[in-house]
């Protein structure tokens, strides 16, 4: 059966102090309507130097576990600035969001440096949410669907069955990201089943099945309930919505 997530990526918002009062407000409200699926998941990926913070609090939840927004593709050494996975599950954390849009534009990383971030993270035991989508050039010429092919055949297509069976993926299509703009629950279903048949062709129709396929673009507490009711939708990757913790609550109770 398929996991349905709700995955909140922070992005660079919130110190560690402002992090522990919204993880605390999302708890509060959690409490007071608690997630009763069994196959429903929370994910919240706050900023790094918040992840000891936050592990402190959510340690032992049943349902809300902690992410990270991204880490690097070597387990150690003279690469200053960067995390190491390993580090990450030192912190607690059991998800990492991997190939994120403004990771792939703003600090240039590419299908190969991804792939190795994948193979890393699940050598770690951390869950990958992998993140595919296309600009909004190549939607207008009708390439999205080329796009997001390639940026799955490059990368965690290479993984065996069973690795690719612990993937989470995202997709993102880049123009939705931020913009307030979200795809319809349409095009979000159609790019979906889409992946579906991409991962049934590769691999095996149970494998494309089992996926949790998550959708992200300006998704919100307004438009959440139908974008998940898609039948290949399992969730979203909420950025801005997830920094209100009213919104946040009501995007999981979308699922
Ligand atoms: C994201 O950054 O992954 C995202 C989906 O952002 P937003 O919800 O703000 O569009």
């Amino acid at each position: 059966m398929r996991k349905k997530i709700v995955a909140g990526n922070w992005k660079m918002n919130k110190t560690a102090g402002e992090a522990v009062v919204l993880i605390g407000e999302i708890l509060d409200l959690l409490k007071i309507r608690p997630v009763t699926e069994p196959l429903h998941r929370v994910v919240i990926a706050p900023p790094f130097i918040a992840l000891t913070k936050a592990t402190e609090i959510l340690k032992g939840h049943p349902y809300v576990f902690l992410g990270a927004q991204n880490c690097y593709s070597k387990p150690k050494g003279a690469f200053t600035g960067e995390i190491a996975p390993a580090m990450l599950v030192d912190a607690g954390c059991e998800y990492v969001i991997i190939g994120h849009s403004e990771r792939r534009s703003y600090f240039k990383e590419n299908d190969t440096l991804l792939m190795e971030k994948v193979k890393i993270v699940m050598g770690n035991k951390l869950i990958p949410i992998f993140c595919c989508g296309e600009l909004l050039s190549e939607r207008e010429t009708g390439k999205q669907y080329d796009i997001v092919r390639s940026q799955l055949g490059n990368t965690i297509f290479n993984l065996s069955r069973e690795e690719l069976q612990d993937v989470v993926i995202a997709y993102e299509p880049v123009w939705a990201i931020g913009t307030g703009v979200n795809a319809t629950p349409e095009q979000a279903q159609d790019m979906h089943a889409f992946i579906r048949k991409l991962i049934a062709e590769k691999y095996d129709s149970t494998l494309a099945d089992e996926m949790t396929l998550l959708y992200g673009g300006s998704c919100n507490a307004a438009n959440a309930a139908e974008l998940f009711s898609q039948p290949d939708v399992d969730g979203g990757l909420i950025g801005g919505a997830s920094l209100i913790a009213k919104d946040f609550v009501e995007i999981i109770h979308a699922l």
